[in-house]
């Protein structure tokens, strides 16, 4: 079977090509794949003929194909995306009038089993290779001219998936997005959402490239937490704050915490005040973003009325900001990505 060159970086491409051939062939095939954005090999004018030959006949980009794309009343475009073994994955293209949003996934799945989220009653299928992960961005870029000079991309990997329980394929990713001979993105653009894999936390802190990290709270309390976080028994809340206080944050960068609200069961006034209290002396800013519903979830959305006056209290203290639900007709809302045919 061919082998597929997206995901790989500059020393893999050299490998591929052969000792033989000199370092600025890799270049030129590493600035084709992830800068130009040749959509076949073939394309590579700049190589010799042979060469090209020895790469159309034993490699493949990569890209994952079209199976389904679906288009919200609101602008926002969910995609199923085939992969090379036959399953699918979703990434989420988010338009806006100053920029736009691409929510990619990190794995075909979900192994934690949050009880908010529909994407945990799939269960765990596979992580993404790096290359899966750049070609969502690549795919759903290229669909929607997203990557024009001037664009104003942010990537959110809070797809499917829990990026920190596949943090090499998700920094090697970030690291060809961000490269200037790469992707081209900028490193401020680029954010990971985790429930708060601690170890995983620290271990993102060490990494020369990476994106911003976003922590999901979701609750104000270590029980409640633990009942809608089932995988949090293992990481505590107050050690995860401790390894949040400790991340080495780079002089633009804040933390954000993100916070879903559950109409009656961590939406009160006190449990606003405990998450100030919580996240006090911490560089952040928090999102709230009240339940999108769906089959199978047994919470329900709190009112508008409700999700104001959480916001009101916790602004006092810190930047928080309520997330608009998008996409939320055709099941591309945070929380909803389950492959459903809807
Ligand atoms: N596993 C990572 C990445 C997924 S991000 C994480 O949990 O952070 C998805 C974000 O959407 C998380 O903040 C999660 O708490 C939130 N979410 C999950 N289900 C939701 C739902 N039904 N309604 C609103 N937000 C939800």
């Amino acid at each position: 079977m061919p082998q597929a060159l997206l995901g790989m970086e500059l020393s893999e491409i050299r490998q591929v090509l052969g000792a033989r051939e000199p370092e600025f062939r890799a270049r030129q095939v590493y600035e084709a794949l992830y800068h130009t954005q040749v959509h076949d090999l073939i394309q590579i004018t700049t190589l010799p003929g042979k060469l090209r030959q020895q790469l159309v006949s034993e490699h493949t980009i990569g890209l994952p194909e079209l199976d389904r794309r679906y288009q919200s009343n609101d602008g926002t475009r969910r995609y199923l995306l085939r992969l090379e073994d036959g399953r699918t994955v979703e990434t989420v293209w988010m338009p806006e009038d100053t920029r736009d949003t691409l929510c990619i996934s990190s794995q075909v799945g979900c192994p934690v089993d949050c009880k908010f989220c529909m994407t945990a009653l799939m269960g765990l299928e596979r992580s993404l290779t790096a290359g899966e992960i750049v070609g969502q961005v690549l795919f759903v870029a290229r669909d929607n001219g997203l990557l024009e000079p001037g664009s104003r991309l942010n990537i959110v990997m809070m797809g499917m998936g829990e990026p920190l329980l596949n943090l090499p394929n998700v920094v090697k990713a970030t690291r060809i997005l961000v490269d200037s001979r790469g992707v081209g993105l900028s490193e401020k653009r680029i954010t990971l959402s985790t429930v708060g894999i601690i170890p995983k936390i620290e271990e993102l802190g060490r990494e020369p490239v990476r994106p911003k990290l976003a922590v999901s709270l979701n609750a104000s309390t270590e029980e409640m937490r633990q009942e809608l976080m089932p995988i949090t028994r293992k990481y505590h809340l107050k050690d995860l704050l401790d390894a949040c206080r400790a991340f080495p944050l780079r002089t633009w960068e804040k933390l954000t915490f993100e916070y879903v609200l559950l109409r009656g069961v961590n939406d009160t006034d006190a449990d606003a005040r405990r998450v100030v209290k919580l996240l006090a002396h911490l560089n952040c800013k928090v999102n709230l973003i009240a339940l999108n519903p769906g089959p199978g979830i047994p919470y329900e959305t709190p009112d508008p009325e409700r999700v104001h006056a959480f916001q009101a209290i916790v602004k006092r203290s810190m930047p928080c900001f309520i997330r608009k639900p998008r996409g939320l007709d055709i099941f591309a809302a945070c929380g909803q990505l389950k492959r459903n045919e809807g």
